[in-house]
């Protein structure tokens, strides 16, 4: 078997979308299952959506996934440039090809004459197709055309190509995920392949560089179909070998709307910023379309490679579950060494002043509070009243330490505490003769521990209380149990 080369092609129009991240998962999974290579290209030659930051973002992006490509941009390869806008020179040579043989032709229409087209379809709730005016036109009319000024666009011929390698108008090819797909080749126009101002558009392009990178597989979203027909035509046409394609099924949201940044993240870096793991995202995005075949569906990528087969990736679109990535984010931070875990906390306590700690108290701070983390950035608040003099009490926080009970049971704890010994071990101990104390009295257990804690952190629910206690340190908790008394 040739080899197996595959590519992720992002557009650099925005930071790498969640969607882009699982084609480049599967394209990925699929090198690495047949010992091919992973390819990626930008694919930049809408130079007006196209930024540097968003190219940054990309390789960012894949990089921090762990998506990392043989062959690309940065690393380059033998048959880049792997960035379309520095490959314009290599275009021509192939539309002039095919204009040579009659696959491909000028077109002289102006955007005006174009527009008036489409509104006259429209008018007659027809499908827009181009008139094809342009395909016949003689040397003189185009000698004519252009001493006006005007500049052509080259346009396929659809009909030609289409009639020169296939029996009739239809189209079909076997897609490895979506299995026979068939289209009437009629209901295409003959499609710009490059604009008047010279650029190759997309379809053009993306057929060129796969052919010249030696893309054996080229595996994206179902919503390349369409181009899918216009892009072997134009393999055919170049007489060039028409690589496999495999189409994979949309990523909807919860709602089975289109996926949008109103549902919540699309961004893999947005993910990262709120807190996502990267472990998490790939390992979630793999099950979009893919299963394990023992139903354990916790696995790192490598796992999952071992376990991949494309034909058995689903065609039906799948429904991207925020609830489940948070379960499985959950479930990444409780895996995570202690050591690792910190230093992913960290960007999310840069408002505190660390200083406030000692390394021990830190340590045992992040022990204390880590268990209920779904995010990494939900630190940000689990810390919050280990840092400061003053308590910022919640509502429940502040009622809870106002009630009568509660102020009972602080005046009577600050003066016993001020003789405690502060060490884990013993404070362990004095509670619990603190709470049974007040249970004799007729006060529940948890009633006397939420004035204790509502004095100290402001709120009534939180990390373990010793713990706590342990990290505050005896003088300020003590300052802030007696300011919480009125
Ligand atoms: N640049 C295209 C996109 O971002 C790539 C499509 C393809 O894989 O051919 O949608």
């Amino acid at each position: 078997m040739e080899e197996v080369r595959v590519r992720i092609a992002p557009s650099p129009s925005g930071n790498l979308h969640i969607g882009t991240a699982r084609t480049a998962l599967f394209n990925y999974l699929f090198a690495k299952k047949n010992n091919g290579k992973f390819i990626l290209r930008i694919e930049d030659t809408d130079a007006e959506r196209t930024s540097q930051e968003y190219i940054d973002n990309i390789f960012d992006s894949l990089k921090a996934l762990g998506l990392n490509w043989d062959e690309g941009p940065d690393v380059g390869g033998p048959y880049g440039p792997y960035t379309q806008s520095k490959r314009f020179d290599i275009y021509p040579k192939y539309i002039q090809k095919l204009l040579d043989a009659g696959y491909a032709y000028e077109c002289f229409c102006t955007p005006e004459e174009l527009e008036a087209e489409k509104a006259e379809a429209h008018a007659n709730k027809k499908p827009y197709v181009y008139s094809r005016k342009c395909v016949n036109l003689t040397e003189e009319e185009k000698e004519k055309l252009r001493a006006e000024g005007r500049k052509p666009a080259i346009r396929f011929n659809v009909q030609k190509a289409q009639h020169a390698f296939h029996d009739s108008s239809i189209l079909t090819f076997d897609d490895i995920v979506k299995g026979h797909l068939h289209m009437d080749t009629s209901l295409i126009g003959d499609f710009v392949i490059q604009k008047s101002n010279g650029a190759p558009t997309y379809n053009f392009a993306v057929v060129i560089d796969d052919m010249l990178m030696k893309i054996s597989h080229v595996i994206r979203g179902e919503d390349h179909i369409s181009n899918t027909y216009k892009q072997i035509l134009i393999y055919e046409a170049l007489g060039a070998e028409v690589p496999k394609f495999g189409h994979l099924g949309m990523i909807l949201a919860p709602d089975r709307s289109k996926l949008s940044k109103r549902h919540g993240a699309t961004a893999v870096s947005d993910f990262v910023k709120e807190g996502y793991l990267t472990e998490a995202l790939i390992n979630f995005v793999a099950l979009l379309g893919w299963s394990p075949s023992d139903g354990q569906e916790i696995k790192t990528v490598d796992e999952i490679a071992k376990d991949f087969r494309i034909n058995e990736i689903s065609s039906s679109n799948s429904i991207f579950e925020y609830d489940k990535l948070k379960w499985m984010n959950s479930h990444y931070i409780k895996m995570l060494p202690f050591d690792e875990l910190k230093k992913r906390l960290m960007p999310y306590l840069e408002k505190y002043d660390l200083s406030e700690l000692t390394p021990q108290q830190f340590d045992k701070m992040i022990e204390i509070t880590r268990e209920p983390l779904v995010l990494l950035s939900d630190i940000t608040d689990a810390v919050e009243y280990f840092f400061g003099e003053d308590v910022h009490y919640d509502k429940k926080g502040e009622d809870t330490v106002n009630t009568e009970v509660s102020q009972n049971v602080l005046k009577d704890f600050v003066p016993k505490a001020e003789s405690w010994e502060w060490t884990d071990e013993n404070l362990h101990q004095k509670l619990e003769q603190f709470r049974a104390d007040w249970k004799e009295k007729g006060v529940k257990p948890k009633v006397t521990m939420w004035a204790i804690r509502a004095a100290v952190t402001g709120r009534t629910c939180g990390a373990d209380m010793v713990g706590i206690l342990d990290v505050i340190g005896k003088d300020k908790t003590l300052r802030r149990a007696k300011k919480a008394i009125k």
